[in-house]
This record gives structure tokens, C-alpha cells and sequence, in this order.
């Protein structure tokens, strides 16, 4: 079974993603985290974020494991903690925008959801990465609440420019952003992180049943 998780940053999709897979035994993929690694390994080979050609090789040659542990893994180098910094939070769009990238990492992260029951969770995976999903949901939340979400990971940055800076990264990823016509929308606003758990487990529940 794969439940996909969409959704803009800041929505809650990473905690409820990895504590739902948890709850349910299933694997757990983040599609954001393969276009963060990346972008990190971009900037490290100083390969220019527009050079189509540079970055799908690059993305070819080195794909992006994950480790037991949930730590993200790219060209022999543990990125884990290094790609959620606010450099990558802004030149990580640039290079997601390319549909050439972008049709390679959804190469993968076809391969590794096809590897056992999986929450796949992104911002096209119930749209494109993959359409036959069996729950498909859209987690949303007030701008300001998200913004305050992200203040709370990210150290070194005032409040203020940090919700602008996610207000930029929307716009940017909007035009990889999809809400499937068939997902189940959470508005995670005012709800706690196992309540919205438990609001998809039931969602699981009712496919196994059916
Ligand atoms: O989810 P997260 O904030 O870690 O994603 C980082 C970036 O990766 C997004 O801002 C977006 O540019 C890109 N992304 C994407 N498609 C996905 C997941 C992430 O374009 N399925």
C-alpha cells in the first residue's frame, strides 16, 4: 500500500509522515529530502543550479539512499543534518524546477516506494509520482502557523524572515505543487500531531477494510 502525503512546507507532512510509517510498520520516503541532498551536492561539485544537463548527471550518478535510521544519504556522504539549512531551503526550488530533474528523481522514488508498503510523502507524489496511491491525503495549515513551525527547526533566523522566506519558496514550488483531485484534505492548523495521525490511520484502516 503507499499513502501519499502533499502539501506545502511547514503543513506537518515530515512528523506525521515518519510517525504514521512508524505506527504502521510501513517504510517511510521523503521526496523533499532527495531534492535537498541534491541541491547539497550540487553546490558542493560547484555545479551551476541551471545547468540542466550538469545536475541530471548528477542526479543520475548518485542516486539518494536512505539509511536505517532515516538518515539521508548522497555520494558516500551523510547529509542528514546539513541539507535543512536555509541556503538549501532557498536554492533547492531552482533546482526542483527542472522537469528533467525532476523526471529522474521520480524515477527513484518510484523504485524505493515500489520496495513495500510506504508513506511517500512530497508535493506531487498523489498527482504524478504515484497516481494509484491507495490514500491520498493534502495537509494544509494557516501560513503563520507554519511559519512558526519552521522557526522552531531552523536556528539563526529571525521569525519574520523566515515567513517571508517560505512565503518566496511557495511561490516557487507552486508550480510543482499538486493537490490529487481524490485526496482527503487535513487542515493541521489547530490539530496536535496524533490527532492528525490518527485521522489518516483510520483512512488506512477504511482501504484494508474495503
Ligand atoms: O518538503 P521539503 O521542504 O523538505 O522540500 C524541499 C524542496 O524540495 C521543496 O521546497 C521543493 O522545491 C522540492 N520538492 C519538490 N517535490 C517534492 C518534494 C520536494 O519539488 N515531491
Amino acid at each position: 500500500m503507499i499513502v501519499a502525503i502533499d502539501g506545502p512546507a511547514g503543513a506537518g507532512k515530515s512528523s506525521v509522515a515518519r510517525a504514521l510509517a512508524l505506527r504502521l510498520g510501513f517504510r517511510y520516503l521523503d521526496t523533499g529530502a532527495m531534492y535537498r541532498a541534491l541541491t547539497w551536492l550540487a553546490e558542493q561539485r560547484r555545479v551551476e543550479l541551471d545547468d540542466v544537463t550538469a545536475l541530471v548527471a548528477l542526479a543520475r550518478s548518485h542516486p539518494v539512499e536512505f539509511g536505517e535510521g532515516g538518515g539521508v544519504f548522497i555520494a558516500g556522504h551523510d547529509v542528514t543534518a546539513e541539507i535543512r539549512s536555509p541556503v538549501i531551503d532557498s536554492s533547492v526550488p531552482i533546482v526542483a524546477r527542472h522537469p528533467e530533474v525532476r523526471e529522474v528523481m521520480r524515477e527513484r522514488q518510484r523504485e524505493l516506494g515500489e520496495q513495500g508498503d510506504s508513506v511517500i510523502e512530497g508535493r506531487d507524489i498523489g498527482e504524478i509520482v504515484a497516481p494509484h496511491a491507495e490514500v491520498k491525503v493534502w495537509l494544509q495549515a494557516d501560513p503563520a502557523v507554519r511559519a512558526e513551525r519552521r522557526h522552531a527547526e531552523r536556528e539563526g533566523i529571525a521569525a519574520d524572515e523566515l515567513a517571508e522566506e517560505m512565503q518566496r519558496r511557495d511561490e516557487r514550488d507552486r508550480i510543482n505543487t499538486h493537490r490529487a483531485e481524490d485526496a482527503v484534505e487535513i487542515d493541521t492548523t489547530h490539530l496536535e500531531l496524533e490527532q492528525v495521525v490518527d485521522l489518516i490511520e483510520t483512512l488506512v484502516q477504511q482501504k484494508v477494510g474495503a
